[in-house]
C-alpha cells in the first residue's frame, strides 16, 4: 500500500487544489446527516477506556426566518441544506445528548428538551433506557450553557419538579450569574424572558447545583473550558487526555450543514456572534490538528466524529 509523507499529503492535496480550483471544497457531509429520526436512538462508541454513549433527543423543524442567519440569506441557506443532501424547505435541528462512563462516574451533558419545545423531541429518556442507562444512577450532570433546548430536560413541565434530584448538577459559574442576574430583563430581548424566570425559580434554588469558575476537572478525567459567545457563560468539555480526547462542544457551532461548513455564518441563536466565531474557529482548528473526536449537540446521529479542514470552512465527519 502507498504511503505517503506528511509533506506529501500536503504537496498533493496543494495540487488537488490547483486542479480544482482553490476554494473548491474536497469533503462532503454524508447526506443522510441530521435529517430525520436515526433508526436507533443512541450511539455507543469508546475514547480510550472511556464508554461514550450519544442519545438522541429528537428535532426541531424550523422555518426559514431571513434574521436566522445575519450574514446570509434564506437562498445561501437552501442552498447549503441542499449541498449536504438535505431537505431545503425548512432547517431541521436534532437534539442529542452525550454521556460518558468515566473513572466510575456516568456524566451526562446537557438534558435535553424534556419534551416541552418541539412535538418532534422529548425522546431523551426513552432512548437513554433502550441504550441500557439508568436515569437515577447519572452522578453527574454538566450543563454547557442555559438555553431552553439544554435544560428544559432538567425540570417537569408544569411543576419544575427536578428529573434529576440525586445528580450532582455543574453549571458554569459565568452562565448562572448571567441569568440569575435581577437585572437581566432589561438586556435580553422579551423573547428570551420566560426562560430567564423560569431559571430564576428553578436552578438557583436547588441544592444540587455547583457553580465552576473557568478550567477545571469537574469528574475524573472531565475539564471544563470556557468557549463564550453562543451564551455570555457556554462551556465546552474536554473528556480524557493525550490522544484519546474528545470534546463535547455542545453549541460551539448548530447543524454542520450549515454552520461547520460556514463557520462564519452567524446564527440568531449567538449572544456574541464575532466572540462565537473566534471560539468556534479555534476549536475546530484544534480538533482538525489533533484529530480529536467531538460530539456536537445539533450534530444528529451518532452526533460524533472529526472535522476537517474544507476550503475556507470545514466538513464534519461522522463516526460510523
Ligand atoms: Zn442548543
Amino acid at each position: 500500500m502507498l504511503k505517503l509523507s506528511r509533506r506529501e499529503v500536503i504537496i498533493s492535496s496543494a495540487a488537488a487544489a490547483a486542479a480544482f480550483g482553490a476554494d473548491r471544497r474536497i469533503a462532503l457531509i454524508p447526506s443522510a446527516m441530521a435529517q430525520k429520526a436515526p433508526a436507533a436512538g443512541f450511539h455507543k462508541f469508546k475514547v480510550g477506556d472511556i464508554e461514550v454513549t450519544t442519545i438522541f433527543d429528537g428535532i426541531w423543524e424550523k422555518a426559514h426566518d431571513p434574521g436566522f442567519i445575519k450574514n446570509a440569506s434564506v437562498e445561501d441557506t437552501k442552498a447549503a441544506l441542499k449541498a449536504a443532501g438535505m431537505d431545503e424547505s425548512k432547517v431541521t435541528i436534532p437534539f442529542t445528548v452525550t454521556v460518558v462512563k468515566s473513572g466510575g462516574k456516568t456524566v451526562m451533558f446537557d438534558a435535553g428538551t424534556g419534551g416541552q419545545l418541539s412535538p418532534l423531541a422529548g425522546r431523551l429518556a426513552d432512548n437513554m433506557k433502550a441504550a441500557g442507562i439508568d436515569p437515577a444512577k447519572i452522578d453527574t450532570i454538566a450543563v454547557t450553557h442555559y438555553h431552553a433546548d439544554h435544560i428544559f430536560g432538567l425540570m417537569a413541565k408544569d411543576t419544575n419538579v427536578q428529573v434529576y434530584p440525586n445528580a450532582e448538577i455543574i453549571v458554569p459559574a459565568a452562565e448562572h450569574g448571567f441569568w440569575t442576574d435581577a437585572g437581566i430583563f432589561a438586556k435580553l430581548p422579551e423573547a428570551r424572558h420566560g426562560l430567564a424566570k423560569r431559571i430564576q425559580a428553578t436552578l438557583p434554588t436547588w441544592k444540587n447545583v455547583k457553580q465552576v469558575e473557568g478550567e477545571r476537572e469537574i469528574a475524573p478525567g472531565i475539564r471544563a473550558l470556557a468557549a463564550p459567545g453562543h451564551t455570555p457563560g457556554h462551556t465546552v468539555y474536554v473528556v480524557g487526555s493525550g490522544k484519546d480526547v474528545m470534546i463535547v462542544l455542545a453549541d460551539t457551532s448548530n447543524i454542520p450543514a450549515l454552520f461547520v461548513r460556514n463557520p462564519g455564518w452567524h446564527a440568531a441563536f449567538d449572544a456574541d456572534p464575532v466572540v462565537a466565531e473566534q471560539n468556534r474557529r479555534k476549536l475546530f482548528d484544534r480538533a482538525v490538528a489533533d484529530k480529536i473526536i467531538v460530539t456536537g449537540y445539533h450534530y444528529g446521529q451518532p452526533g460524533a466524529g472529526t472535522f476537517q479542514k474544507d476550503g475556507a470552512g470545514y466538513a464534519f465527519v461522522p463516526l460510523v
